[in-house]
């Protein structure tokens, strides 16, 4: 496609621009006075968000186009989120939110693109992070849900389907939360509720859109959803393995890694 090509064309000379604003910046061709430093930083961190809009949009183009090959194999959707935790972790630290993992379905298995599905967890729980403020609280949590199919891949009510098993992810945060006019548009690409805010965030929009577009490739969906009594919940459903509808019991196991002794006030999560 258009898009697809010329998403490529402008990587291969921002890829140069970038080279040479760090050359310039690590001072190869001759020393710097504090000012000129600070105005490569700024050409520097302005060409990233376009290459990260780049990127995102070949992304983009090529799930609409359906070319984006997603590579599913067998395995535990709590796995994946428990990782995603793990690594986001420090990042939580450094804001000051604590973020909980209490994912119990520990047997749950499903065929997904682990990389892909990764990435979308990610982008929800880094927003979730993002979006609340010192002292905040971000938590995931799971359950097996049975819903019915509807037409577009919707979880709603298809009064003669067969109800199915999806893994929900839930991804709760008690932070500035999003207006109920908006909770739709965030899925749309370059979408941000407050750009004034956002841009302080070095968001580029895309990464929700791209999330839809995935889940949907998985038949399954993401929806936004008030946290009360304040904040923003994400649920992600991906769907069983057809034939795998029959109820797994859970067992609940703690994280290791997640989080360390004490940091729960034992305060319920809203
Ligand atoms: P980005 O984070 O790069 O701006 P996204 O597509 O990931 O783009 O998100 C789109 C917008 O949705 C964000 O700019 C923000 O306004 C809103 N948003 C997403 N997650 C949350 C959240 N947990 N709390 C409040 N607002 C959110």
């Amino acid at each position: 496609s258009l898009l697809a090509t010329v998403s490529h064309e402008l990587k291969t000379p921002l890829t140069s621009i970038l080279g040479y604003s760090e050359m310039l910046s690590e001072q190869l061709v001759g020393p710097l006075n504090d000012e000129q430093r600070e105005y490569l930083r700024t050409i520097h961190d302005r060409g990233m968000h376009l290459l990260n809009m780049i990127t995102g949009l070949l992304d983009m183009s090529k799930l609409e186009l359906g070319t984006l090959s997603m590579k599913r194999s067998n395995g535990k959707p709590l796995e994946l989120a428990r990782e995603v935790a793990t690594t986001m972790l420090p990042i939580a630290k450094k804001r000051n939110v604590t973020l909980l993992f209490e994912c119990t379905e520990e047997r749950f298995e499903t065929r997904f693109d682990p990389v892909r599905l990764g990435q979308v967890i990610t982008n929800v729980v880094e927003n979730a992070i993002k979006f609340t403020p010192d002292g905040g609280k971000v938590l995931l949590s799971d359950r097996i849900v049975e819903a019915y199919e509807g037409d577009e891949g919707d979880v709603g009510f298809a009064l003669t389907a067969v109800p199915k098993q999806f893994y929900e992810l839930r991804v709760l945060d008690n932070g500035v939360g999003i207006p109920e006019h908006l909770r739709d548009r965030i899925f749309d690409a370059f979408y941000q509720v407050d750009s004034s805010t956002t841009r302080g965030h070095g968001g580029t929009g895309l990464g929700l859109a791209i999330a839809k577009r995935v889940i949907e490739a998985h038949g399954g969906t993401i929806e936004a959803k008030p946290n009360e009594p304040q904040g923003t919940m994400f649920l992600i459903r991906i769907p069983a393995n057809d034939g795998a509808r029959k109820s797994i019991p859970s067992v609940a196991l703690f994280s290791s890694s997640l989080p360390p002794e004490g940091t729960d006030t034992g305060d319920p999560f809203p």
